[in-house]
């Protein structure tokens, strides 16, 4: 069985209709890109299925063995979130709090994960710093830290190496793409770098409100759609 399942799904705000129709599976171990200009649908894609906005139809399953909270998300950035005051570890272990109620002290259980993870993302020097001291690559390292304290299995990242050089941006993507051949994490990430994307990940999900394609990026790499939409380039930022 599919570890996520999404069916038909479809997504609107008022009257504008921004997903239609969408179903795809990814089974566990997949690294998935999701690619499309800019307005496509792909930010909608992954707060539909995390649940943090309505749908309008369709359904969205996660198999037995994905628990409820038990997710990654990183969120694409804006600037406030970029002075958020607060340290790394508090930012890291801060992600431990999907996975059950507001208490007030951290367990030991749950700062050893948030060690566990700044150690495994090479951070774990920079823990006493301020968060909006650091780089963006820095920045995203910790965010991605944070989101693997919820999660062993399933992470989602939108537009992950927005505003990161390129030589960072390659840094994060061979940390991700080690997580995911290491530690068998599926990664479904959105990004309008196709061409950097396609590198690592092993399906393509190109939408444009609805399912343009959905496959092995080999496959998508011979079919006409890539071509005739990319033409090798990247189309624009967002
Ligand atoms: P992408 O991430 O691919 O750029 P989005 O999912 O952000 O696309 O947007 C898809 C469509 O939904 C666009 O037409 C966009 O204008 C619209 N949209 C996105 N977020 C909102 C919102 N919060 N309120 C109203 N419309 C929105
Ligand atoms: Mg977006």
């Amino acid at each position: 069985m599919a570890q996520l399942t999404c069916k038909n799904l479809s997504i609107s705000y008022g009257n504008n209709l921004a997903l239609k129709d969408v179903s795809f599976e990814i089974n566990s171990g997949d690294y998935v890109c999701i690619v499309g200009s800019n307005g496509s649908g792909k930010s909608t894609l992954l707060k539909g299925i995390l649940g943090l906005i309505p749908r309008k139809a369709g359904e969205i399953f996660f198999d037995k063995t994905v628990k409820s909270g038990q997710i990654g998300y990183l969120a694409q950035q804006t600037n406030i979130q970029r002075d958020f005051p607060a340290s790394v570890y508090e930012v890291v272990i801060s992600g431990c709090l999907t996975k059950r109620g507001i208490k007030p002290f951290y367990s030991r259980k749950e700062k050893d994960t948030a060690l566990k993870n700044l150690k495994r993302l090479e951070i774990e020097q920079l823990m006493h710093k301020s968060y909006k001291n650091l780089s963006g690559g820095q920045q995203q390292r910790v965010l991605l830290a944070r989101a693997l304290c919820s999660t062993e299995k399933i992470l989602f990242m939108d537009e992950p190496i927005n505003g990161l050089d390129p030589k960072v941006a390659q840094d994060f993507y061979a940390l991700v793409k080690g997580l995911n051949e290491e530690d068998g994490l599926t990664v479904v990430m959105t990004s309008h770098d196709i061409g950097e994307a396609m590198k690592y990940a092993n399906k393509m999900l190109h939408l444009d409100t609805s399912v343009v394609f959905y496959g092995k990026i080999e496959d998508y790499l011979s079919s006409d759609i890539s071509k005739r939409l990319f033409g090798g380039h990247s189309h624009g930022k967002h």
